[in-house]
């Protein structure tokens, strides 16, 4: 069977797209109109339902995705991205966005690692990176709990010690299929009860 090539196809659809000027309706800065920054996952049901359900269009958002939705480590990507927001980009709120029926509260990580073994990822190579401390079944695990994995995230986001007090963070949980929002935190409460 033929591999499939996306980007062939996406070449050729470029090329088309570029020339007859498709681009100009999408035509805005790099400075988040609505000041806010949205991390999610990044589920494929969210891609184009995400912004629609809340109303963004183009230039409206920074939009921070991984696998779901997580600012796993205080100083990994996603929470550099986010501080890029606030400080370069002006932001003053911050969308957490989880989503309930997440892949990543069900990942079988046994399942994954025999996986890696069977592509051809060595036993060794994942003994080598247990002794640097890298243990991978730790570092893959998503969430159990939606709910519990949003308040968490917001947590380490509003407890950063490099975000600024006035930023309000709020958790959020989206329905993937009809784009319905649970407000699980509102940010603007807990900068009220600080005076900010
Ligand atoms: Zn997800």
């Amino acid at each position: 069977m033929e591999r499939k090539n996306n980007l062939k196809e996406i070449v050729e659809f470029n090329k088309e797209f570029v020339e007859s000027k498709e681009y100009e309706k999408y035509k805005t800065t790099k400075y988040p109109e609505k000041s806010m920054v949205i991390v999610s996952c990044m589920d494929t049901r969210l891609t184009e339902l995400l912004p629609k359900a809340m109303n963004l269009k183009n230039g409206d958002a920074k939009i921070i995705k991984n696998a779901g939705g997580l600012v796993v480590h205080p100083f990994g990507s996603a929470m550099r991205s986010i501080l890029i927001c606030v400080y370069e980009f002006d932001v003053k709120e911050v969308f957490i966005v989880g989503h309930y029926d997440c892949g990543v509260s069900t990942l079988d990580i046994n399942r994954i690692i025999r996986e890696m073994k069977e592509k051809g990822i060595e036993e060794k190579t994942l003994n080598t990176l247990l002794n640097s401390g890298i243990d991978i079944k730790t570092w893959m695990h998503g969430f159990d709990c939606i709910e519990e994995s949003v308040e968490k995230t917001v947590a380490t986001v509003k407890n950063h010690p490099l975000l600024p007090a006035d930023v309000a963070v709020h958790g959020l949980i989206m329905n993937p299929e009809t784009g319905k929002i649970d407000v699980v935190i509102d940010g603007f409460e807990k900068l009220k009860e600080n005076n900010l």
